[in-house]
């Protein structure tokens, strides 16, 4: 009885033995393959209803994912397609951070400054491609304009006309509810309605002083833009175009902003907000869930 006990013991030990260290192996640095990259899980959940392959790719060494019949690379979150991955410097990653605090000037560090100053430098925005357009182009459909315009649709956001992709149609109705309910008792909130001139959305087009695509030309960007700005700036541009030192100090309140209330109805809804960069764009909502949910803000 004992003995017997003794035997099963030492099988327990070796299967558990032998277990650990095919578990070490797996974990070993030669073989990071079994594994998906974490951030993939992010949008996945941010995009439940798009197909995410993935395999890895030997020859590649870099996860390989398919989306609506796209082949892409992971590409340290750059999301490229073979294409752009000899080019994959100048991109950026699809995540990136985005704050619940608009950053403010009053506190930026020299060093800070002088970083906005040459990331903003026209020679450097000319070779930065910014977010890689694969990955959206696939969620899309809208790698030409043609593609693109057979999901664009007229809607109407807070009285005013403006066309969508329709993907962010049910998402922008969310955010239009959120406010309109504000409004009953925020006289700010009524009076943000009753002064907005324009909702611009889409628009083919590419950003000012850069080869890549402005979210616009996707469907997926929104301009909501006030009657009168009361002499305060919208735009960091517009800004650099008066300034060219130093538009990045301009102090926050001298920034014509939404309510704080509708930023954050947009937030809650999958939007992130263009007040928030670095290169500020006050009248810009962009449909961004994947970072709404990395940034942990809802
Ligand atoms: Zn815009």
């Amino acid at each position: 009885m004992i003995r017997d006990l003794f035997s099963h013991r030492s099988i327990l030990a070796s299967v558990i033995f032998i277990f650990i260290q095919s578990c070490i192996q797996l974990l070993s640095a030669e073989t990071p393959v079994f594994f998906e990259p974490p951030q993939l899980h992010i949008l996945r959940s941010a995009y439940p209803d798009i197909i995410f392959r993935t395999s890895y790719d030997f020859e590649a060494d870099d996860w390989k994912i398919e989306i609506s019949g796209i082949t892409m690379y992971w590409a340290d979150g750059k999301m490229l397609t073979a294409a752009n991955l000899n080019n994959k410097d100048s991109f950026w990653p699809v995540l990136y951070k985005y704050t619940k605090e608009i950053p403010d000037p009053a506190v930026f560090t020299p060093e800070h400054i002088q970083e906005i100053r040459s990331f903003t430098a026209a020679e450097n925005r000319r070779e930065q491609e910014g977010t890689s357009p694969d990955f959206f182009n696939a969620v899309y459909d809208s790698a030409t304009r043609r593609s693109v315009e057979q999901h664009i649709m007229q809607i109407q956001f807070l009285g005013k006309k403006t066309n969508v992709h329709e993907r962010i149609v049910e998402p922008l109705h969310c955010v239009e509810k959120r406010i309109l309910t504000l409004a009953q008792t925020d006289a700010d909130i009524q009076q943000f309605i009753d002064t907005l001139a324009r909702v611009d959305s889409y628009n083919w087009r590419e950003i000012g002083d850069r080869s890549s695509r402005s979210f616009h030309s996707y469907g997926i960007a929104v301009d909501i833009l006030p009657e009168g700005w009361n002499r305060k700036n919208i735009y960091w541009a517009w800004r650099r175009d008066i300034d060219p030192h130093n538009w990045m100090l301009l102090p926050l309140d001298r920034r014509w902003m939404p309510p704080e209330q509708v930023i954050d109805a947009f937030e809650k809804e999958g939007f992130v907000w263009g007040g928030k960069w670095i290169v500020w764009d006050n009248m810009h909502f962009e449909y961004h869930p994947e970072l709404i949910d990395y940034n942990h803000i809802r």
